[in-house]
């Protein structure tokens, strides 16, 4: 097998991997000061997260028996492959769409089957009936706003989903604050779907590395089983319910790259470019008479980084822009338009 891997460039203007542009808020910076001051170093961590889990549950109206928090969702998407897949059991995912499914999925042992997306990446409800009928995997995902496209998933395809799995269905929400719908409402005790969030890309904490998975009971205990003990350490658990507290502050932020994600699709649909909607926070197109990799080299050279989705399967040609600053994303229309130019 090989890695995941997204190159990092040390350019000025830095649009590849889908963060907050801003900042934390500073009142939390000061939390995080005094709460580093405050833990119990020689002790091990609340090994329940119990407060942690109160807070974020009363967040979404449920209990906290139906959290689960790990280290950036991707370690829940981690948890939930070791829980449910593994050797002798199949994961379906829906390409193109996040790497890290499959990527986990092949390390716990589990076979991948991969449902396809249509030309338009869109994805036909009945794609997802034929794959659940036929392989009846145990675990299948679903991406909304799915990456990297941006597109936002009809409702219909979450009911197909769920009215043909014999499994469990994961809706990796990672981008919900930018979209127009999620399936946080439809989790019930008696439905197996999973929903996770990060708080990697609208509350501006990447390098906190926290994420959660809403879901029925008997789910989280069976994550409770397969997890490490002590994985969430005792600084990360006050420090993430101390950044709860300013969660208003951040998504106000969202608003403001709405109409940036706006603006650029705009702009980049003026140029020789397809373009996809997007209901998140980064923007997919193809240059549709130059080569992407030349168009993506000559953006590094100035200044500009996106990420190169050119060579991916089902991707070719394409590149992908996170939302920035509006002084970003101005550098990278101008650095965009200038490498179109040239032939
Ligand atoms: C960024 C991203 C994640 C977030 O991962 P973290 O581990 O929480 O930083 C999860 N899923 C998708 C689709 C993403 O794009």
């Amino acid at each position: 097998m090989s890695g995941y891997h997204s190159a990092q460039v040390d350019v000025p203007v830095r649009l590849n991997t889908n963060e907050s542009p801003f900042p934390p808020p500073d009142g939390w910076l000061d939390a995080v000061a005094n709460i580093a001051k405050t833990v119990p170093w020689n002790r091990y961590p609340d090994r329940g997260a119990i407060e942690l889990r109160e807070t974020i549950a009363r967040r979404h109206n449920v209990s906290p028996a139906n959290i689960f928090v790990a280290n950036g969702s991707n370690e829940v998407i981690q948890t939930i492959l070791l829980a449910y897949g593994g050797a002798g059991r199949c994961v379906a995912t829906f390409e193109p769409t996040y790497q890290m499914y499959s990527q986990i999925a092949g390390v716990t042992g589990a076979d991948v089957v991969q449902g396809e997306r249509k030309a338009d990446l869109t994805l036909d409800p009945l794609e997802i009936e034929r794959v659940l009928t036929r392989d009846k995997p145990s675990v299948s995902f679903l991406c909304n706003p799915n990456n990297p496209t941006g597109l936002i998933e009809p409702r219909a395809n979450l009911d197909a989903l769920l009215a043909h799995t014999t499994g469990i269905v994961v809706v990796d929400e990672a981008y919900a604050e930018f979209s127009e719908w999620s399936a946080m409402d439809m989790v019930s005790e008696d439905k197996p779907l999973a929903v996770t969030r990060t708080f990697s890309k609208t509350l501006s904490m990447a390098a906190l590395r926290v994420g959660y998975v809403v879901a029925p009971k008997q789910m989280i205990a069976d994550l409770e089983i397969a997890v490490l003990p002590y994985h969430l350490d005792s600084f990360k658990q006050a420090a993430t319910i101390a950044a709860l507290g300013f969660v208003s502050e951040m998504e106000q932020r969202v608003d403001a790259i709405k109409s940036e994600r706006t603006r650029i699709f705009t702009a980049v649909s003026d140029m020789d470019c397809d373009v996809w909607p997007s209901g998140s926070n980064f923007i997919l197109f193809r240059p549709r008479s130059s080569a992407a990799s030349a168009v993506w080299q000559r953006m590094v050279d100035a200044g500009v980084l996106v990420r190169d989705c050119s060579t991916w399967p089902r991707l070719t040609g394409c590149l992908r822009v996170t939302v920035g600053t509006a002084d970003e994303n101005s550098a990278f229309l101008g650095a965009l338009s200038a490498a179109l130019s040239i032939n």
